[in-house]
């Protein structure tokens, strides 16, 4: 069997927030092949359906899910030269590393960032001025007939934390290709790659949450800073709790689930800040941290 079925999981354990009731099913894939049938399946009964990668990056629901959650654990890489091609559930710091291991440090700068390879295409994560989108030559993905197609990176509408997936959420990563021209010394490129998720883990606060949890804002007035954190530390938010819910002391833009925080609490501390900043710099934060109701449907702030 290439996949497994396991009945009310608590969200709560597979989401580094710590937050989420029960699941109804949730469906483990080892092997890329088997997705189509089961997600075009899904898709037709009408089954609530959301695919998680670690849960970095997510606030589930309070009251669960009332359908499918995919998990996909298929991680291999096939390596042709200087092009790879990553399954979707491959951690990227574990990728990162094979890439150091070769030689390659095109991607180092994403070394510490949490999360799959999908999760990070997926969001076009990024840091240190490089992101996911940099080296990518293609993706991969199962579309909502269970159709395999396949888009070159041009096409994926790659923007700050966006892409063509998050606007089609019924279309599911299978796998990331990945062209790499920055070859050095491999010994160099372990210690950068090593050296980097080292102090990335050393600056992050302790704790449940889901990374920075709203994104920069593009555009702020004069004498503002053109970041969330600095927006939220100048407005006063560090340190404030409610609930299980808090701004980090230690950086402004981390909301964490300081003790058994629910959805709701995390919700209420989010617009509480969101308001104040918009009323004292007229800047409306969006949030980069995903926040999904019952049926995996966004919640807004
Ligand atoms: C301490 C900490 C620090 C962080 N620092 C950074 C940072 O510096 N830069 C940055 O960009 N992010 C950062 N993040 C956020 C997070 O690591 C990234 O967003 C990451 O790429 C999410 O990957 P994931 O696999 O955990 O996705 P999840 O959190 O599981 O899911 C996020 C979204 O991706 C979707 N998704 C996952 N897999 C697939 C797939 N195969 N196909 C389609 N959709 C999919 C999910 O449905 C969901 O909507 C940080 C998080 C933490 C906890």
């Amino acid at each position: 069997m290439n996949f497994s079925i396991e009945k009310n999981v608590p969200l709560s354990s597979l989401t580094y927030f710590g937050v989420g009731g029960k699941a109804d099913e949730l469906v483990r894939i080892t092997d890329i092949q088997t997705l189509p049938e089961i997600w075009a399946e899904t898709i037709a009964l009408k089954l609530p359906h959301f695919i998680l990668g670690s849960g970095s990056n997510l606030v589930c629901s309070d009251a669960g899910f009332r359908g499918r959650i995919f998990i996909i654990e298929a991680k291999r890489t096939e390596w042709k030269e200087n092009v790879v091609t990553v399954e979707t559930g491959k951690n990227l710091q574990q990728f990162i590393l094979e890439a150091a291991g070769r030689g390659f440090s095109d991607i180092t700068n994403l070394a510490g960032i949490p999360g799959t390879v999908g999760g990070a295409v997926r969001g076009n994560a990024g840091a240190f001025g490089s992101e996911t989108k940099d080296c990518l030559q293609s993706v991969q993905f199962c579309d909502e007939n269970g159709m395999i197609r396949i888009l070159p990176a041009r096409e994926c509408l790659f923007e700050y934390r966006e892409s063509i997936f998050k606007k089609n959420p019924q279309w599911c990563i299978l796998r990331a290709t990945f062209r790499l021209t920055n070859k050095i010394e491999r010994d160099t490129a372990m210690n950068n790659a090593q050296k980097l998720i080292q102090e990335r883990w050393q600056k992050y606060p302790p704790g449940k949450c889901g990374g920075s949890f709203f994104k920069n804002p593009t555009t702020v007035p004069d004498g503002a800073m053109p970041y969330a954190g600095w927006l939220l530390e100048n407005s006063g938010a560090k340190g404030d709790q409610i609930g299980g819910a808090k701004f980090s002391e230690k950086h402004a833009n981390f909301l964490m689930n300081a003790e058994n925080a629910t959805q709701k609490d995390v919700l209420e501390l989010a617009r509480k800040w969101h308001k104040i900043v918009l009323d004292t710099y007229g800047v409306s934060l969006e949030p980069e941290v995903m926040l999904i109701d019952e049926y995996g449907k966004r919640v807004e702030i």
